[in-house]
């Protein structure tokens, strides 16, 4: 008699508990094809059960739902992971006006636009972002709102502000007259010698950011002569890749020209950003060095358009953009076809957020078939990112990060910019 209660006790309390799972509201989706972002090949007739913003499990054909389960049917869509944009500045977003409002907008003017922008990006489709340079760490204290649920937007992973070398694409006062200019110094982001480059990297620990980005060459659109001239010395760039692995950071390093880029990967660094003179000595290092690249070909096509255009850019900066844009297409494809390891990201925020998935089609330009090119935007975004256990595919005890299309996205690769179901950790921000 005391036996049968005792089970029957035990029966109640296993009973309770599964209730309490139940009640904590299991979310199912059928997907009709999943892209997992590992496999080689999209399944068909998926189960993704999801408890609370994690995956649950994954199973082949369509499970029935229990009591309490949500279900999402997804059954004519192809589903996949969350897009990962490995390079966008969503503080801003260029215009005509870029270079008058650097001397009328406020740190607050850049964060309301911030909040729009990051709204965009999610909405696109784009779950989570590497954002390397910003102003006044406006894309810190955004990541911090998002994660708070204040705004709705990406997952983020900030550099605060950029580093350069006085005159160097990160240095916030060129091109500014003798009343205006100033020495930022490193915690503005100029370091000059190895003690500089040191306390700005301690500096951007103290700011919260999540990784280092430096500027090692000249680039387009900062008003200088040079886009491509090496800036940084090697004593400057290891002080930097040492720093930053005292702190887990890792470095990404926005290069064009190919010395600079060539001392980066030497001293170390994590990724080369638009990588435009990237010869094929440099790719083999890259290979040998496991550095990704993070190619930016929206930002090429973008500038080199405008260079067109009758007065977009100050003269200085339109000799830059028409000379450099049109390069980093051919460039992609040749690192592609080398076997240089990409991560997919745009720069977006020269070309308009929301726009992100355009670069999915410029790389299947290139010659890289979609499956990779989605990998590259998801798998591989999250190993640049040493996330690779938390995010960048539909697994198990990862994040509840899927997006959807309606149609075969292997078959047409447009697709990607038609995004028209985004979940990030459990929950759904767009199901049309
Ligand atoms: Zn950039």
């Amino acid at each position: 008699m005391f036996k049968l209660s005792k089970i029957r006790l035990l029966s109640f309390l296993i009973s309770l508990l599964l209730f309490t799972v139940n009640s904590q509201g299991r979310t199912i989706v059928h997907a009709g094809y999943l892209i997992d972002g590992v496999g080689d090949e999209a399944r068909k007739k998926v189960t993704i059960v999801i408890e609370g913003d994690r995956i649950a499990e994954v199973a082949s054909g369509y499970l029935p739902i229990g009591e309490g389960d949500e279900l999402i049917d997804l059954k004519n869509r192809t589903v996949m992971p969350g897009l990962m944009d490995m390079h966008v500045h969503l503080y801003l977003e260029i215009s005509r006006r870029t270079y008058i409002d650097r001397f009328t907008i406020d740190a607050a003017d850049y964060a309301f636009k911030s909040v729009k922008y990051a709204e965009r990006t999610l909405m696109a489709g784009f779950t989570t972002v590497r954002n390397p340079g910003d102003v006044y760490n406006v894309t810190i204290s955004l990541r911090n709102a998002i994660n708070k649920g204040l705004v709705i937007g990406p997952r983020i992973f900030s550099a605060g502000k950029g580093i350069g070398t006085t005159g160097g694409h990160a240095d916030p006062s060129n091109g500014l007259n003798d009343l205006l200019t100033y020495d930022a110094g490193p915690v503005g982001g100029v370091v000059n010698g190895p003690d500089e480059a040191r306390k700005a990297v301690r500096q951007r620990y103290k700011n919260g950011a999540d990784f280092i980005k430096i500027t090692a060459t000249g680039g387009v659109l900062s008003l200088a002569k040079s886009g491509q001239n090496p800036q940084f010395t090697m004593p400057e760039l290891e002080a930097i890749v040492e720093t930053a692995k005292d702190y887990g950071f890792t470095v990404a390093v926005h290069a064009h020209g190919t010395e600079g880029m060539k001392r980066a990967v030497l001293a170390g660094v994590d990724s080369i950003e638009h990588g435009t003179y990237m010869t094929a000595e440099v790719m083999e290092l890259m290979k040998e060095r496991g550095t990704y690249y993070v190619p930016t070909i929206s930002a090429g096509m973008w500038v080199g358009e405008k260079a067109k255009e009758d007065g977009f850019f100050p003269e200085i900066v339109r000799v830059k953009a028409a000379a450099i844009g049109p390069v980093i297409s051919d460039t992609f494809a040749k690192a592609y076809k080398a076997g240089v390891k990409i991560a997919f990201g745009t720069d977006t925020g020269v070309s308009a957020h929301g726009d992100n998935a355009n670069e999915f089609i410029y790389m299947a330009d290139g010659g890289m078939p979609p499956m990779e090119a989605i990998k590259s935007a998801t798998m591989e975004g999250a190993k640049l990112l040493k996330q690779e256990k938390e995010l960048g595919s539909v697994e198990a005890g990862k994040y509840a990060d899927l997006v959807a299309v309606s149609g075969n996205p292997l078959e047409d690769i447009e697709l990607m910019t038609k995004v028209n179901f985004v979940m990030k950790a459990g929950v759904v921000y767009k199901n049309e």
